[in-house]
């Protein structure tokens, strides 16, 4: 091809020249939602897990883990993706703290596809309502919600209504990382408001990683307190 061509092309086609190619191995063969097919067979798919808390299990008739059976959480149903693990864990990390949003993207209409046949299952869900984050982390921290991003593709996929507001974060949090089980439940208990727009609906919440679930309890608690009828968790990805 003529290099002035090819640059011509390069210069009214460079989005498509982007999104063309593999996020993680550059290819630009069978790429789609950015991922080419070879590395998308070699995500980590999370496989069989519990029914209540997506935490992996190994493969027996098990529907729960331990955890659950002795303490059931609040929410009926959890539902992740991947494992959080290599690349999804570094696509994830890309996405929060690198305003990766190409990498945000891809995991969320991935992902939407893989948990489409949850969606289906009854009681189906009624309305998407992403795990919020405080107004004050949002202005000066990362700047936007990422969980909001992917509620609004998996919204897109699924023809179900994104509502943002129906959970509010009302105290910033400290820092989770260094906390115990116990003292996130503790700390998250009176953390999320929830709207009574949520009556008596089945709600899908929506987050990108459940790391020990504490999180997506203390938010499934306020929209039950609130009336919701129903939560389930929907995430891109599950710490093992
Ligand atoms: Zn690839
Ligand atoms: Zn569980």
């Amino acid at each position: 091809m003529p290099l002035l061509r090819l640059l011509g092309q390069a210069l009214t086609h460079p989005l498509d020249k982007h999104l063309a190619r593999c996020l993680l191995c550059g290819s630009g063969d069978e790429v789609q939602a950015g991922v080419c097919a070879p590395c998308q067979h070699d995500l980590p798919t999370l496989g069989h897990a519990c029914a209540r808390c997506a935490l992996p299990l190994p493969e027996t008739q098990d529907r729960h883990c331990a955890a659950c059976i002795q303490r059931p959480p609040p929410q009926a149903a959890s539902v992740a993706c991947w494992s959080y693990a290599y690349p999804v864990a570094q696509l994830v990390q890309r996405f929060k703290y690198q305003r990766d949003f190409a990498a945000g993207r891809t995991l969320a209409e991935l992902a939407a596809q893989a948990l489409y046949p949850h969606i289906q299952l009854a009681p189906r869900v009624d309305i998407l309502v992403p795990i919020p984050m405080h107004w004050r982390k949002q202005l000066i921290g990362r700047g936007y919600n990422q969980a909001q991003l992917i509620a609004d593709i998996f919204g897109h996929h699924w023809r179900l209504p994104v509502a943002p507001g129906a959970l509010r974060k009302v105290a910033a949090s400290d820092s989770q990382q260094t906390l115990t089980r116990a003292q996130r439940r503790k700390n998250l208990t009176h953390s999320f408001a929830a709207e009574p727009q949520v009556q008596n609906l089945h709600v899908g919440l929506v987050d990108d990683v459940i790391t020990t679930g504490a999180t997506q309890e203390a938010a499934a608690q306020s929209l039950l307190a609130a009336g919701a009828a129903r939560v389930s968790v929907f995430a891109l990805a599950r710490t093992p």
